[in-house]
């Protein structure tokens, strides 16, 4: 009988016995022996156990007919489509373009400079209008309303953040509010009427006070360590969830275990409202890698170095973090269903409204503050424009040319849109995030352990 491997299949043996074998387009995962993975790489089907064989077909590891995955896939984009066009949306409000700190790091470097440094009061009305005009328009559902920036957390903001929070109760959403931190006090008052609405206020903290303080700065140069974490104690005491977001990138991962006791001396971690997690530093204009941004492996096998010497970190932060890790961390998991991704992120879905003081509305939160990528304006009227709109979302594994063979695609969804935009001025070149690498090193150090738990559960 003549099978067809699946394109989207992906093998790594994880002891002398083993291999862990898995299905990035149906989210079959399972655990074969090295005899049969070599039987199946010299395309020795016949002499493979028969109630073997189908099973692994069941799986949709093989087909009879070449054409059958193409054809389910199809399938499942076009179901997919159909359902996004009634997924809820998000509001953003970036109230100023305008930000008290200046990261090292920071993605917005050109927006203090943006002539439109703070939205006006008219502004700010024709952004709620919009709002409204747009839940009317689309699905009629409202996912979240989020603060970000710039920096939302602005004392000349103030009205307007009240304002935009009135809307989130007024449409019955729950708030996200991204921010640096360092003016927290200050909205205390504006925060605790809406606080069993705010699903998360996230605060960056880059490492210990002396790491932090290098790179999280005021325009002085002074850090924004013991501020910040003032105001982080003040949240929790007034029973606000708080989520503290590590960036790491090459020059700081070292210095969690510092981070994390002083965490525990804060007692924070004690808090029901409290949540921690860790994110790489990404630079989405650029594709090299430097001293600060390495290749996502050789962060992961850092962060294992660490989670060795230190155990509890791993149980708390995880592997999440990795994108290329997050199936299969979800099938182990249990998830009951690990759709495939047709597209990277909520951008290409239009899902984000990110309302602007220039009276721009950016699809993504990254592109806000350049013009040529927005996707309709919102003031003095709502207009959108339909050329923009499909930048982002005409982006999907089967419009990119490379990712039609690779065999990441359902669980890439293609790359970043943002950065194909900014890099090759184009959204139709593949953006790729290390898929086979983070995989391959995260199973190499970490397969044994995953064997263990997927055996203890069957
Ligand atoms: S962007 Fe790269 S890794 Fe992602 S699906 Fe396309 S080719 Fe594969
Ligand atoms: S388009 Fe890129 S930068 Fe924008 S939200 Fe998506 S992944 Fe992030």
């Amino acid at each position: 009988m003549k099978l067809f491997s699946s394109k989207y299949n992906y093998s790594k043996r994880i002891n002398s016995r083993y291999t862990l074998i898995n299905n990035t387009l149906t989210g079959a995962l399972d655990i074969i022996e090295n005899d049969i993975r070599d039987l199946i790489a010299a395309k020795k089907f016949n002499s493979i156990r028969p109630n073997i064989l189908l099973r692994l077909r069941n799986r949709g590891y093989f087909y009879s007919n070449a054409e059958k995955e193409d054809k389910i896939l199809l399938e499942l984009y076009n179901n997919y489509v159909k359902k996004a066009a009634g997924r809820p949306l998000r509001f953003v409000f970036c109230p100023s373009y305008q930000c008290n700190l200046r990261c090292t790091y920071c993605f917005e470097t050109d927006l203090p400079s943006n002539p439109n440094k703070y939205m006006t009061g008219k502004i700010l009305d024709d952004s709620i209008d919009a709002a409204e005009e747009i839940i009317k328009e689309k699905s009629g559902k409202m996912d979240s309303v989020e603060l970000f920036g710039g920096e939302p957390l602005l004392l000349k903001n103030k009205p307007f953040v009240e304002k935009i929070l009135e809307f989130a109760g007024k449409k019955d959403a729950p708030i996200t509010i991204i921010t640096n931190g360092v003016s927290a006090k200050e909205f205390i008052e504006v925060l605790l009427p809406v606080k069993n609405r705010i699903e998360m206020l996230q605060i960056t903290i880059d490492g210990p006070r002396e790491i932090h303080d290098k790179r999280r700065k005021y325009a002085s140069g002074k850090g924004s360590f013991d501020q910040i974490s003032k105001n982080i104690d003040l949240l929790l005491e007034n029973n606000i969830r708080t989520n503290v977001r590590i960036n790491i990138d090459n020059t700081n991962i070292e210095f969690i275990p510092d981070l994390y006791e002083y965490i525990c001396q804060k007692n924070w971690i004690q808090y029901p409202d409290f949540s921690i997690r860790l994110a790489p530093v990404t630079d989405h204009t650029t594709l090299d890698y430097d001293n600060i941004i390495i290749p996502e492996e050789k962060l992961l096998e850092r962060l294992i170095r660490l989670y060795d010497e230190y155990p509890v970190l791993e149980e708390i932060f995880g592997f999440y973090l990795f994108k290329p890790l997050r199936h299969i961390l979800d099938i182990f998991n249990g998830a009951p269903n690990v759709s495939p991704r047709f597209f990277n992120c909520e951008s290409n879905l239009l899902e984000l409204n990110v309302f602007c003081p220039d009276g721009y509305i950016y699809a993504c939160g990254e592109s806000i503050g350049k013009p040529h990528l927005a996707i309709g304006r919102f003031s003095p009227k709502l207009e959108f424009y339909p050329d923009k709109k499909t930048l982002w979302t005409e982006r999907t594994i089967l419009n990119i040319k490379k990712c039609r063979t690779c065999r990441f695609a359902p669980i890439c969804g293609g790359g970043c849109a943002f950065s194909s935009l900014l890099i090759y001025k184009d959204n139709s070149r593949p953006i790729c995030e290390r898929y086979q690498e983070v995989l391959d090193t995260f199973l190499e150090l970490r397969g044994e352990k995953l064997f263990e738990k997927y055996m203890n559960k069957l």
